[in-house]
């Protein structure tokens, strides 16, 4: 940094106000731009492809300098917290004008990564988490808020590998921390690309409802969290709804690489929302129902009990399709509740933004009536907590007129009839521009001038104008010529002058009237923030039921049974998204079945059988399931899952930078350490990322261990043939098998699912039908008959339940060729793990 005491005293300003944001972009008004200087404007004209300049040109110490228009500071804003930078506003708190020397300035925001808020249409949908962390022992406090929505949470979790998992979840982009906490914890969140804000101070004396929490941890979480919010934010929080804990084992969980592989949210070869479970699901009307959905989705439920109450309102809307579709017809008009209230919070709020409000609050007991009507017990219950908020509609009716403009300072806000001393005023410019009006007729009557007009601009203010051909009419000591113009000349007289500033006059003070008027009809209305927010909670629910009842109709989904034992059973159960995107209803259903007996359904068949797809579609059904959805089956009996691991797809992991397989070996250890018999673990073809016999050594003894141990239930496809005889020795082991036939030397898939192991490997013919050369698969079927001639080599298997030896032998053929062959690209997303030569020593 440059030494301060040379600087003129406006850079010394602006360097003691860099100190105190170091980390942030300083955007420094001067005049009608914002200025960036030193490191700040080299980086910055970089990223916002700005010029860059330099202040004192000529000097030896020049500063290099670049700046934006104010008007357009917004977009610049954006640009570079969506780059994960933060921007620290700098405004002139007086007119330069009255200033006495220096213009006093100051920090009005300081706009974050997390604390943005982006009114951008597709942003609506997703809420934008700032989250915090607190450090105790080995115990951290998590809490997140959305700024937008006014929503706090806060839980404990055990260990910083749960940690990491719910950041990822949470999608935040930014995550507070005090300055005590350790790099080696940072370091990891930051790999994983969050920015991290530190405090060096925590706040205590805040106002902030903290009734709901008790944990010491908790608390001191959410405190950091508000610091940072106060520190940054420089304005009211009202909107901030009370910290609520939640526990991450309430609910169903799933890791983020689990929420990921399954494709909830992000489609993994697009990036984009199309083709996911939420894509499918979002039949939602509101915005915020949109995002309660993801959030639902995100965090399936284990509570039976809320489950069955979630379905029978699905259920509810299901039969009364008349009154869905009016009720769908109301909240299509509800705006962003949740969003408005944190406008009305903030203070930036305008007309139009109340409009809307008044708008959305005038369906509610059109909302009402229509549920009433459908006369359901439990559906009423949710009626009955429904707040129409009628005294803040009837204000915004009453005060607010239809259609305000977006600038609340300009006027035309307020309705006729609000305000007596308003509507003087108005009459009085009314009535002034009247007698302009007829001036005018009167003008020309005694001139004599036809063509006379009265105009008004800015500068001028009123004036009468009359063209050059009839300037020899003009009365020459009445009127007092003002402007030339090519065509015309314009005049002012004192009558004129005289009228022009009571209308003025009465202009000016009605529009500070009505400024003030809004001002106050803004903060009546803030009072009332926390009915808005319950509003929006009750509404938000209501539309993902709806949207659910929606869904399940189009579709032809079933209402699950919840059942309390070791068993599962769907009948003719379909992939939900596979089935929509495939054309002409040709998507084969199949059975899922684990009687009491069974742990593991060891699923075979050829590549592109469908055997992932079968997996993947039980996980869905689950989660639909527990989200209180239908689901896609003709019947479905499911049990209550506590945890969902997968090991499906392969991706290098970006934390540790370990290797795909590494990763495979890590997700298993997580799954056999972490599963209990309520879990439900998918592995599609664990152990190919390695050598055959180390990949089905592994695969064998992470069944025995499953079976053996943990007994949850287990889908685990694989392409080691041999595995299927372990069904004979092991009492939870069930093969299934993927089934395709040939014909005339060509594989047909064939989709079925059916019992017993697959009785030949087909990965020659998928090779042909991925066009191999005749060459290749000429030559690979002479290999593989001579490799099924040679002697059978035998690996030894440890009984169950027996320590002795009895050994049993399984013959190993060489695993089937991979196919690059996807009949669906848009839905296949499963690079097959490559094997490198230093993965093996891992196991080795
Ligand atoms: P595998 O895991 O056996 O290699 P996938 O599950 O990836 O096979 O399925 C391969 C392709 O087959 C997918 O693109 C999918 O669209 C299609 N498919 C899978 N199951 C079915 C089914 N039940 N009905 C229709 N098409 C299916």
């Amino acid at each position: 940094m440059p030494q301060k005491t040379k600087e003129t005293p406006m850079m010394q300003q602006y360097l003691d106000m860099k100190d105190e944001y170091p980390d942030a972009f300083l955007f420094y008004r001067v005049g009608d731009f914002y200025e960036m200087f030193y490191d700040d404007a080299v980086k910055g004209s970089q990223i916002l492809e700005l010029t860059l300049t330099s202040r004192n040109k000529k000097a030896d110490d020049s500063i290099p300098m670049c700046g934006v228009p104010h008007k357009a500071v917004q977009s610049y804003i954006d640009i570079l917290v969506d780059k994960g930078y933060k921007v620290a506003i700098c405004d002139q708190l007086e007119n330069p004008q009255d200033a006495d020397g220096m213009v006093k300035r100051g920090i009005t925001r300081v706009v974050t990564p997390g604390t943005v808020m982006d009114e951008s249409a597709n942003q609506a949908t997703e809420n934008n988490y700032i989250t915090a962390i607190g450090h105790v022992k080995d115990q951290f406090g998590l809490a997140y808020a959305d700024l937008s929505t006014g929503e706090v949470k806060v839980t404990v979790v055990n260990n910083s590998i749960d940690l990491i998992n719910e950041l990822q979840n949470l999608n935040t982009k930014e995550c507070v921390v005090f300055n005590d906490l350790s790099k080696k914890y940072l370091e990891p969140i930051q790999k994983i690309g969050i920015l991290i804000s530190t405090i060096e101070e925590i706040d205590n004396n805040f106002d902030y409802d903290f009734s709901n929490i008790s944990d010491d941890l908790e608390v001191s979480t959410v405190k950091i969290l508000i610091s940072y919010l106060i520190e940054t934010q420089m304005r009211s929080l009202d909107h901030l709804k009370p910290a609520e804990t939640y526990e991450t084992t309430a609910y169903l969980s799933m890791d983020h690489t689990a929420q990921s592989n399954l494709e909830l949210f992000k489609n993994l070869r697009t990036n984009k929302k199309s083709g996911t479970l939420l894509w499918l699901l979002d039949e939602t009307k509101t915005a915020m129902g949109g995002r309660l959905l993801k959030q639902w989705l995100s965090r399936p439920l284990i509570s039976q009990n809320t489950l069955e109450h979630r379905q029978h309102i699905v259920d509810v809307f299901l039969q009364n399709y008349f009154q869905r579709s009016s009720f769908q017809d109301y909240l299509t008009k509800v705006y962003d509740l949740e969003r408005l209230a944190g406008r009305i919070a903030y203070g930036t709020v305008n007309g139009r933004d109340l409009v809307q409000l008044k708008t959305s609050l005038e369906q509610v007991p059109m909302i009402k009536q229509i549920l009433l009507d459908i006369g359901d017990y439990d559906l009423d219950s949710y009626v009955e907590k429904i707040d129409d908020v009628n005294d803040v509609y009837s204000l915004i009716d009453k005060a607010i007129s239809d259609e305000p403009p977006i600038s609340v300072t300009g006027g035309g806000l307020i309705k006729q009839g609000y305000n007596e001393q308003l509507d003087k005023y108005i009459d009085a410019s009314k009535n002034g521009k009247q007698w302009m009006a007829s001036l005018r007729a009167k003008e020309q009557e005694v001139t004599g001038i036809s063509n006379l007009k009265i105009g008004y601009n800015k500068v001028f203010g009123y004036y009468i104008e009359v063209t050059k051909s009839n300037v020899d009419k003009v009365p020459e000591g009445r009127y007092q010529r003002k402007q030339t113009l090519t065509n015309a000349e314009r005049y002012i007289t004192p009558e004129l002058k005289e009228k022009e500033s009571l209308i003025l006059e009465a202009e000016e003070k009605s529009q500070a009237l009505e400024y003030h008027l809004f001002d106050e009809i803004r903060t009546k209305i803030k009072q009332q923030i926390r009915r808005i927010q319950n509003l929006a909670n009750i509404l938000s629910q209501l539309d993902v039921l709806q949207s659910f009842a929606v869904v399940s109709e189009t579709y032809h989904y079933v209402k699950p049974t919840f059942t309390k034992g070791h068993e599962l059973k769907i009948v003719n159960g379909r992939h939900p998204v596979v089935e929509k995107v495939l054309s002409n209803n040709s998507y084969i259903p199949n059975d899922v079945t684990f009687d009491s007996n069974t742990d593991i359904l060891l699923i075979t068949g050829p590549n592109m059988s469908g055997k992932s797809t079968y997996m993947r579609q039980m996980a869905l059904t689950v989660i639909m399931g527990q989200v209180g959805c239908f689901v896609p089956a003709e019947k479905a009996e499911l049990p209550i899952f506590d945890h969902i691991f997968t090991r499906i797809g392969a991706a290098d992991d970006l934390i540790s930078g370990d290797s795909t397989f590494m990763v495979e070996m890590r997700e298993a250890n997580d799954a056999l350490k972490n599963a209990t018999e309520n879990s439900l673990i998918i592995f599609d073809e664990i152990g190919r990322g390695t050598a055959t016999y180390d990949g089905m050594a592994l695969a064998q003894a992470i069944i025995e261990y499953i079976d053996k141990n943990v007994k949850a239930m287990t889908m685990f496809s694989t392409h080691y043939h041999e595995l299927t005889e372990l069904e004979s020795q092991l009492p939870g082991v069930k093969n299934v098998h993927v089934d395709a036939s040939e014909e005339n030397g060509t594989l047909v898939f064939l989709h079925k699912v059916l019992p017993g192991p697959a009785d030949k490997s087909y990965g020659i013919h998928v090779a042909k039908l991925a066009g191999l050369p005749n060459e290749v698969l000429t030559r690979a079927d002479t290999i593989l008959s001579s490799l099924e001639d040679t002697a059978p080599k035998e690996i030894k298997v440890e009984p169950t339940n027996s320590v002795e030896q009895e050994t049993k032998s399984i013959k190993i053929s060489e695993p089937e060729p991979e196919s690059q062959l996807s009949l669906f690209p848009e839905l296949e997303q499963k690079p097959k793990a490559k094997l490198n030569k230093g993965e093996q020593k891992v196991v080795n």
